[in-house]
């Protein structure tokens, strides 16, 4: 049998994340005015402070920098509870894209690049940005329609493309921005990395992309990189390896995802659970009617079916495993379960659930476009078709 029970650490550390999410992460929820405004980087500060005051700062970053350095079935504990709070992983310096940043310079990035961009980020001082995506026709569910080029100039690379959707662009000390390398010199085309600064004079914001969601600081933005000139220090890793990289960054950020978006449909859960035992119609509270039950139950279904799939998925990446297929069949599921929760929490609360009375209306459209980010259901549901059919051919040979 495999224990799957965390760490009495980890247990003592997820009580102190449930403390400072209830008394500091929560409360701070008032200042995104319901949903009308968005988290900003005094927010983001003042939480941080707070959180590093109780010895909570980034749980996922390496003890070298001054993280907690967990490992992935422990951060499913600790971002699951931390995610309870809207705004908890924000104040734990575990939110996206700088997690996931802080996972890849640590799995990539040279003695210099960790000194340079790795530490001030696992410390919270500064935010990052992660620039993949592109307008149509460029990058998007597919990432070999990348249009972004970094072309050789002596020592230099010259970095010309559009990016969008770009979460945290604006205010980020940096982007890591993948852009196609043309055959050079013996290295092939393929797909390199670039760390590039937000001063450089080639590289823009051009605009604030609108979105349902307002909880990511910095939101979403359309980064412009027109003759962007950087060194060839601003490779991260190797050339023509990024998507190889990509691909490191990506199982264990899509579950951290799904660890911090679990947390805040328990939340909805829990406010639906009040609800229903205080509300009654038809002479009887809403939990005792059948209908309702379903949903209740229904949910209680997916959170631990959520769990599960994170745990496991959790479990093969700390054995070093890849956890390709368990990751994506975590992420379809709880992409989608998240957003039924707290669809049915706001479903049994009735018009109070769309108000701004409760942050429902909030999370729900918080937990949307996770759907569509770290690969569409749909992409997901391809990939994951695509290996039975593999799986099944290779056996009967
Ligand atoms: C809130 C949010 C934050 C984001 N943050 C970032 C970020 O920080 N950095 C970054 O680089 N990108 C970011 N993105 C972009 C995200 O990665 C892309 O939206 C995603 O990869 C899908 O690409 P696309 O939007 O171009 O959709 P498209 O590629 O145009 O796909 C549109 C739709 O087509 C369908 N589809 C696609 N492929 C298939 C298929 N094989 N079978 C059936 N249907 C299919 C899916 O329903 C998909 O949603 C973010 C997106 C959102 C919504």
């Amino acid at each position: 049998m495999i224990d799957l029970s965390p760490d009495p650490s980890v247990v003592e550390l997820q009580d102190r994340v449930r403390d400072f999410v209830r008394d500091v992460a929560i409360p701070a929820e008032a200042a995104l005015d319901g949903g009308h405004r968005q988290a900003d980087d005094d927010l983001r500060r003042r939480l941080q402070t707070q959180a590093q005051e109780a010895g909570l700062l980034s749980p996922t970053a390496p003890t070298a920098y001054g993280g907690l350095g967990l490992d992935h079935v422990s951060q499913a504990v600790v971002l699951r509870e931390a995610g309870y709070g809207l705004l908890g992983p924000l104040a734990l310096n575990c939110a996206a894209p700088d997690e996931g940043n802080i996972l890849l310079l640590d799995r990539v990035a040279d003695a210099a690049q960790r000194e340079r961009y790795l530490a001030p980020l696992a410390r919270g001082e500064v935010r990052s940005c992660f620039a993949m995506t592109e307008p149509s026709p460029g990058a998007g569910s597919d990432p070999s329609m990348l249009r972004t080029v970094a072309r050789r100039d002596g020592d230099e690379w010259v970095i010309d493309g559009r990016k969008w959707f770009i979460t945290g662009a604006d205010g980020a000390a940096f982007a890591i921005c993948m852009a196609v390398t043309p055959a050079h010199d013996g290295t092939p085309e393929g797909a390199t990395m670039f760390l590039v600064d937000a001063d450089n004079p080639g590289l823009r914001l051009e605009r604030h992309v609108g979105s349902l969601d307002i909880g990511f600081v910095g939101g979403h933005g359309e980064l412009v990189f027109d003759g962007c000139r950087v060194g060839a220090d601003a490779v991260l890793g190797e050339v023509g390896r990024g998507f190889a990289y990509a691909q490191v960054r990506l199982a264990p950020a899509r579950l951290t995802h799904c660890m911090r978006w679990l947390g805040l449909a328990e939340r909805a859960h829990d406010l639906l659970l009040d609800r229903v035992a205080e509300r009654t119609a038809f002479g009887r509270p809403l939990a005792e009617l059948g209908m309702a039950q379903q949903m209740i139950a229904d949910n209680e279904i997916d959170i631990a079916a959520a769990d599960g799939l994170i745990t496991r998925a959790a479990w093969l990446l700390d054995r070093g495993e890849r956890a390709s297929a368990e990751s994506s069949i975590a992420k379809t599921f709880v992409a989608e379960a998240v957003n039924r929760i707290i669809d049915r929490a706001i479903q049994l609360h009735g018009a109070l659930g769309v108000s701004d009375d409760l942050p429902l209306a909030l999370f729900s459209r918080e937990v949307r476009g996770f759907r569509i980010y770290d690969g569409a259901s749909e992409v997901h549901r391809m990939s994951i078709a695509n290996r039975a059919v593999r799986r099944r051919a290779a056996r009967t040979q």
